[in-house]
């Protein structure tokens, strides 16, 4: 029988509504991110964004579905990590529409979903998956039953890291897009800290350094590039090293910063030195999204993994080393 499962993902700033079918088919996928004028994300601020706009999106998705509520087998909600008020008011949803409609409730890592969602896209097996958003960095591949980090930021997230500079320089939310665009323009490239400690990175030296090297007046095209160069180098190299000592043959791009083209150039030059196979998971699906939560929890519930509602709290710090990964129990 093919299952339908509506999933919601609401870990940080964006919300997120999909539905996807037990074939692997995404019916809907519908998100609104929060992007304040200036300044950060405050975490009430993006609850309230979820709860105001969340149950619009879910019936939108039902909508772009052609689907009735009753047609949904299964809710599949982000449990955590992520910011404490945002992943109770996604769960709070989640319950509601479980009971509401009689059916499962799933609980799903946000971090497992990405890379999931990137499994399905590309059809890889068992990949290492370079997870690059604004709230994580992390170099992740399957070991003995569990996603593990083979390697992540000590500090802030790649994406944090190109957000807040491009705040200091005066760029609005989301920088991203913005510093890759003026990169291109770059012509001389100015050293910043370049942090691995074996498997890890940190960004926030080099962003200390942009931003002082922008206040003394180099030029931001210039900065951008150098950034670019940096921190992506850094990212390649622990990449690198991770493909290495597991021989995996796949190498996945995927969360909001797989957007970044320069970033997969450097990623697919990785895989090519290695005979591996590249894939970078398409815009729709690189970021936060129902559709991967949905996908995900389809896989646990196929694996018997199913939550009770009193025992439904969200996990603000799970990790993604510490879900048991049921369904791939062939590899
Ligand atoms: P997510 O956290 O997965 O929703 O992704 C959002 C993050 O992706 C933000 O930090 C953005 O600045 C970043 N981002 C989006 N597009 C790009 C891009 N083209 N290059 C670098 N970062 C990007
Ligand atoms: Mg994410």
């Amino acid at each position: 029988m093919v299952l339908t499962c509506l999933g919601l993902e609401g870990t940080a700033h964006s919300f997120g509504a999909g539905v996807v079918t037990s074939e692997g088919e995404v019916l809907a996928n519908v998100w609104d991110m929060l992007s304040p004028k200036e300044g950060g994300i405050h975490p009430r601020e993006a609850s309230r964004h979820h709860s105001e706009l969340g149950p619009g999106l879910i019936a939108q998705a039902l909508q772009n579905a052609g689907l009735s509520p009753a047609e949904i087998d299964l809710i599949a909600f982000s449990r955590g990590p992520g910011l404490g008020p945002c992943l109770r008011t996604t769960a709070t949803m989640a319950r509601a529409i479980a009971l509401t409609l009689s059916v499962p409730l799933v609980g799903v890592n946000h971090c497992v979903a990405h890379v999931e969602i990137g499994c399905l896209e590309s059809g890889f097996q068992d990949p290492v998956t370079v997870y690059v958003s604004g709230g994580n960095t992390q170099i992740i591949a399957f070991a003995g039953g569990r996603y593990r980090t083979f390697g992540e930021t000590l500090d802030i997230a790649i994406g944090n890291m190109l957000d807040t500079f491009g705040r200091a320089v005066g760029m609005r939310f989301p920088a991203g897009p913005i510093v890759e665009r003026k990169a291109k323009s770059g012509k001389r490239f100015y050293p910043l800290p370049y942090s691995v400690k074996g498997m890890d990175l940190s960004y926030s030296g080099m962003l200390t350094a942009a931003k002082r090297l922008f206040n003394e007046g180099v030029s931001l095209e210039d900065l951008c590039f150098s950034l670019q160069e940096t921190a992506f180098g850094m990212l390649a190299e622990i990449a690198e090293r991770a493909i290495a000592h597991t021989k995996k043959r796949e190498l996945l791009l995927t969360g909001g910063v797989a957007r970044n083209n320069r970033l997969t150039e450097i990623l697919e030059g990785v895989a090519e030195r290695h005979d591996a196979q590249f894939h970078r998971v398409s815009p729709s699906l690189a970021g936060d999204q129902g559709a991967m939560i949905a996908w995900t929890g389809i896989l646990q519930y196929q694996a018997g993994d199913r939550l009770d509602i009193p025992s439904s709290h969200v996990l603000p710090k799970w990790r993604t080393d510490e879900q048991d990964i049921v369904w791939r129990s062939d590899l």
